[in-house]
């Protein structure tokens, strides 16, 4: 909102250390007091929209020893790979990028993501990877879509597969196995779907060829005459490399 007079904040201090945080005040009906380390450093408190500012002090003093230690533990992370680099970072979900945001709750909290069209906001605890989170997360969606991509794929290949699985697999996209089950990558879901289905031509054709010999080509190609290009673009994106979350 614009035009809107100097944010409050609480202030406090905690073993000699001086702490500050924003306060965010909520008129949504079932409002209630949450206090949170961003991944930039910043704390806030989130209280309902009336509460008087003495109780609001006095909640977040209640929480100061968790609120120094937190800080504490975003201040001295180490800079690769950690929750400080994933809050604000971009990845493809289904070929569409969304923007990171991290938020870290109190206490032991069960992580919580949450999605629209730009944006996919992932909740955790200050011990848990926001993005380990997100790739568990990404791997439970990623199962009924492929499911899906499966199930419309197979008439055009001739075969009536089994289970559909999503694991997470370090080098491949997919593997078949004898009882016509299929493992995908869970990476699959950073991609764009128009690549994947070339990833689930590919397995489906297996089905019917184990090997890679001019007969499985030509189930592939039979099946999906642009195949090569999207395999192509398979290879270019494996090149340039997909956001590392684990
Ligand atoms: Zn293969």
């Amino acid at each position: 909102m614009a035009g809107q007079s100097a944010p409050e904040v609480v202030r406090l201090r905690h073993n000699g250390v001086a702490l500050e945080v924003a306060v965010v005040r909520s008129s949504a009906r079932h409002a209630s007091y949450a206090l949170q380390v961003l991944e930039g450093g910043e704390a806030i408190v989130r209280v309902p929209l009336r509460t008087p500012k003495r109780d609001v002090q006095t909640f977040v003093e209640s929480k100061a020893a968790w609120l120094a230690a937190a800080l504490e533990r975003v201040a001295a992370r180490p800079p690769v790979e950690e929750p400080g680099d994933m809050d604000g970072a971009i990845i493809p979900i289904w070929g569409v990028d969304h923007t990171i945001k991290v938020l870290l709750a109190i206490g032991r909290p069960r992580p919580k993501v949450t999605v629209d069209d730009t944006k996919l906001a992932v909740m955790v605890g200050i011990m848990d990877a926001p993005g380990r989170v997100i790739a568990r997360w990404l791997a439970a969606q990623a199962v009924p879509r492929l499911r899906a991509l499966v199930d419309q794929w197979s008439p055009a290949v001739g075969v009536s597969p089994g289970a559909v699985l999503v694991r997470e697999q370090k080098t491949r996209w997919g593997s078949c196995a004898h009882d016509g089950s299929i493992r995908f990558n869970w990476r699959l879901a950073l991609l764009d779907p128009w690549v994947v289905e070339g990833v689930v031509v590919h397995e489906l054709c297996h089905l019917l060829e184990a090997n890679h010999g001019p007969a499985f080509w030509e189930h592939v190609v039979r099946a999906q005459p642009d195949h090569m290009a999207r395999r192509k673009r398979l290879r270019e994106i494996e090149k340039a490399g997909l956001p590392n979350l684990l």
